[in-house]
């Protein structure tokens, strides 16, 4: 890249150690002061490699923080009643504050009926249907936590989405939706685009703040940027040679862009912080202290 401007990149992984830091104080102090470990709840189904290096990562991100985390490692094989009873003792546990079911699961499982299953104060991946409400009413319990994620990194490119136009591309439950959400609840006006969008390009033009999460590597064009603006890629996009990359073509998007997320070092590591964030909130929230 010919040109780094001063503040372009929005370095995600010191933001998450930022996050990962105060949590660890504030775990620190609920320990000692209030006799609460928060703790986290983390259920593998079955054998899917990237499942489990996502649970150690989760589970070591707890420990570093001094959360208690609580693994539970089941067959492929399991039923889906079994399961259901893991969740309910889980939902009943004192000691778990945070309930994270790792997806996708087995086929013989309904991974909407488990997910619902959990007790939405224990809801730390914000998926329950009763979270992704409370957050369209503006008023959020627990949040999706890439999307929150997020909207700590905007914070602190210290751009108030107030009266921005945002772009959101992408309409998933776990991204695209509650992203917009919160942009709106920050009072930016809100485009969602996805693969029915026409002139997906001149709608991107438009916007201050353009938040990709496509799963298309490369998809979005410098060209699409508009000067000065801030662009959040989330897409994790795995090339033939084994790299990883984004949805935004980066080069590009980096001449234009005020301030743009790398991948890797952008949105990703954001996500865990936000998880381990929502579980010390969780804690909080069962003691009554918040
Ligand atoms: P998803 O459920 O597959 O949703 C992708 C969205 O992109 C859909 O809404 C789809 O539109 C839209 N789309 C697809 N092709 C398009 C096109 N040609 N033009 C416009 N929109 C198009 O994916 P997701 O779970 O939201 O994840 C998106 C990306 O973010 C993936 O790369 C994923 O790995 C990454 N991700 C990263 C993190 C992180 O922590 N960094 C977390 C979650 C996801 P339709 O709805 O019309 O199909």
């Amino acid at each position: 890249m010919e040109r780094v401007k001063t503040g372009l990149i929005i370095d995600g992984k010191k933001i998450s150690a930022e996050v990962r830091a105060e949590l660890k104080n504030e775990v620190v102090y609920l320990i000692e002061n209030k006799g609460i470990t928060p703790g986290l709840a983390v259920v593998l189904v079955g054998e899917n490699p990237a499942s489990k290096v996502y649970v150690r990562n989760k589970t070591k991100a707890c420990e570093e923080a001094g959360i208690r985390s609580f693994q539970h490692t089941l067959p492929e094989e399991t039923t889906e009643a079994e399961l259901v009873s893991l969740v309910e003792k889980l939902n009943n546990s004192p000691e778990v504050h945070g309930i994270l079911v790792q997806l996708p699961l087995p086929a013989q499982i309904d991974d909407e009926k488990i997910l619902e299953l959990i007790s939405p104060k224990k809801d730390v991946d914000g998926f329950h249907p009763y979270n992704m409400g409370r957050l369209m009413v503006g008023n959020p319990l627990l949040q999706p936590c890439t999307p929150f994620g997020i909207m700590r990194l905007l914070e602190s490119t210290g751009i108030d989405p107030s009266g921005k136009e945002a772009v959101v591309i992408g309409r998933s439950n776990i991204v695209g939706k509650p992203m917009a959400m919160m942009l709106l609840r920050r009072n930016a006006t809100v485009t969602i685009c996805h693969s029915k969008t026409k002139d997906l390009a001149e709608k991107v033009r438009s916007a201050d703040i353009v938040v990709a999460a496509i799963g298309r590597a490369n998809f979005v064009k410098g060209d699409w940027i508009k000067e000065g603006a801030v662009v959040i890629d989330v897409g994790m996009n795995k090339l033939p040679d084994g790299k990883l990359t984004g949805d935004v073509d980066f080069e590009g998007a980096s001449l234009k862009a005020s301030h743009i997320t790398p991948v890797p070092g952008g949105v990703g590591p954001m996500t865990i912080a936000m998880l381990l964030k929502n579980t010390v909130e969780a804690a909080k929230k069962a003691a009554g202290l918040i």
